[in-house]
C-alpha cells in the first residue's frame, strides 16, 4: 500500500528502470547514493553493479521490506532518515557521492536546494521529477519556467534533462508527467558570488515580484544608479537577467554593504 505523505509512486515498468540505470552508468567503485528507495526497484539493479550502495529513506514501514529483499548484500546500508534534514556530507569516504532518486514530488524542490548545499562532495545526481520541475531546473532567461530554482541550480552545477516518463511507469500512477535529470556539479563555479546568501536572497527577493521591474522588484535592496553603475537596465524584469548578472548584483551589495546589513536567514522554500 503506498502512502500518499510520502510521496510514493513506485516505478514498475522494467523498461523505464532500465533506461535510467542506463542513463545512471553505476560502476562498482562508486560512492552511490539512493534516496527514496521504496520498494526497491532502483535499488535492486545498482546493487547488482555495486553491492556498496546506500539509501536513505523516511518511511519505516519499507526498511523491513528492504532489509529482507537485499539480506544477501551485507554491505548495503540503510539510512532511516528524512533526506530534507539528512547531512549528506557524512557519507562521503574517498570518492565524492553519486546520488540517485526517484523524489517524493512534494518535497522536490526543498529537497534539491538542501543537495545544492552538499554540491562540494556530489559528483553527481540523477533525478526522477516532475517534468515541470526538469524545466524549471534547465530554464534560461526569457523562458516561462525560469526563476529562482534554475538560477541556483544553475550556479552550483550543469543541469542535463534527460527523457520523459509516462503516469504509466508508476504504481500508483501519479497525476502529472514525469522526467530523468542530471546535474553534474561545477568543478569551479562559473559566477562564484563574494557572499553566497546574498545571492540567494537578491535572487528570491527579485521572483517574488516576477511581473515588476527590477527598478520595483528590487526597491529594497538597490538603487536604480546601481543597477545602472553595473550596465543592467533597470527597466527590464526579473525573467530577463541571467546568471552572472544576479551575482553582479549581489556582489556590488556585498561590496557596498554596511556593517550593520544583514540577511534574512534562509528558508528552505
Ligand atoms: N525509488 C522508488 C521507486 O522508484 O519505485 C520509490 C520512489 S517514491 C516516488 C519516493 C520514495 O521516497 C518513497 O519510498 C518514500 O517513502 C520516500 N520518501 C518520502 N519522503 C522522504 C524523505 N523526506 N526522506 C527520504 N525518503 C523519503
Amino acid at each position: 500500500q503506498a502512502r500518499k505523505r510520502f510521496g510514493q509512486n513506485f516505478l514498475h515498468d522494467p523498461g523505464v528502470i532500465e533506461r535510467i540505470i542506463r542513463a545512471i552508468n553505476p560502476k562498482p567503485d562508486d560512492a552511490l547514493v539512493e534516496i527514496g528507495p521504496g520498494l526497491g526497484a532502483l535499488t535492486e539493479e545498482m546493487l547488482a553493479v555495486n553491492p556498496r550502495l546506500q539509501v536513505v529513506e523516511l518511511d519505516r514501514n519499507l526498511i523491513p521490506i528492504l532489509r529482507t529483499k537485499f539480506f544477501n548484500y551485507p554491505e548495503f546500508r540503510i539510512h532511516e532518515a528524512d533526506a530534507l534534514k539528512f547531512d549528506f556530507g557524512q557519507l562521503v569516504d574517498e570518492k565524492p557521492l553519486r546520488i540517485i532518486g526517484n523524489l517524493p514530488y512534494n518535497i522536490s524542490t526543498p529537497l534539491i536546494f538542501h543537495l545544492l548545499g552538499h554540491s562540494g562532495v556530489v559528483q553527481d545526481m540523477h533525478f526522477m521529477l516532475q517534468k515541470e520541475v526538469v524545466q524549471r531546473l534547465a530554464a534560461v532567461p526569457g523562458d516561462n519556467n525560469y526563476g529562482r530554482l534554475g538560477i541556483m541550480a544553475q550556479y552550483f552545477c550543469r543541469v542535463q534533462p534527460l527523457f520523459e516518463v509516462g503516469p504509466g511507469a508508476f504504481r500508483p500512477a501519479p497525476k502529472v508527467d514525469s522526467a530523468i535529470v542530471r546535474l553534474v556539479p561545477h568543478k569551479t563555479l562559473p559566477h562564484p558570488a563574494k557572499d553566497y546568501k546574498l545571492l540567494q536572497a537578491v535572487v528570491r527577493t527579485a521572483f517574488s515580484a516576477r511581473r515588476k521591474t527590477l527598478r520595483k522588484a528590487l526597491a529594497s535592496m538597490i538603487t536604480v544608479e546601481q543597477l545602472n553603475s553595473i550596465g543592467i537596465n533597470d527597466g527590464l524584469r526579473p525573467e530577463n537577467l541571467g546568471l552572472a548578472e544576479y551575482v553582479a548584483i549581489a556582489d556590488l551589495l556585498a561590496d557596498s554593504k554596511p556593517e550593520s546589513h544583514s540577511v534574512d536567514e534562509e528558508s528552505h522554500d
